[in-house]
């Protein structure tokens, strides 16, 4: 098996069987995000505890494999790790599908860091991009608390 071809393994599954696809119990932040480029929703639910650590996160959606995948992806890549930790995961990720080779963040080990490379096939297609994007632009929003509501349509990546 190629890289190419583990990759589309790896979203296949994801895409097929979403980690995290319920609501968590008592969440405290959440939000949602539309991609209307291809239909894509999401909404992301999550418990920050006292010490701003991520104690649960998961996502109610509909869509394409791409955005189902990502935000499976996401949320159990970035369940138990601390806020500032999670905005540098999301930076990190944003930077590598618009114009990194790799990923530099040293918070995720590099099992963890394959199953994101997954998605970077889809900078050979701008319209999947957003697919890709989607649920970390709404966790984003949910930590943040800027938007409830976000139109991805409107972000660069
Ligand atoms: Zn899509």
């Amino acid at each position: 098996m190629n890289l190419k071809e583990l990759y589309q393994e790896i979203i296949l599954d994801h895409g097929k069987n979403p980690r995290n696809l319920r609501k968590t119990d008592n969440f405290n932040k959440d939000a949602k995000g539309y991609n209307p480029l291809c239909g894509d929703k999401v909404h992301i639910y999550l418990k920050l505890n006292e010490n701003k650590k991520i104690e649960d996160i998961s996502f109610e959606g509909q869509g394409c494999a791409i955005s189902m995948a990502s935000a499976s992806i996401m949320t159990s890549l970035v369940k138990g790790k601390e806020e500032k930790e999670a905005k540098e995961i999301i930076e990190d990720f944003l930077e590598m599908i618009k114009e990194k080779e790799n990923l530099n963040t040293k918070l995720l080990e590099e099992d963890e860091k394959t199953k994101l490379m997954c998605l970077s096939g889809v900078k050979q297609y701008p319209m999947r991009v957003k697919c890709a994007t989607l649920s970390w632009h709404t966790l984003t929003s949910a930590l943040d608390k800027s938007q409830n509501e976000i139109n991805i349509e409107s972000k660069e990546i």
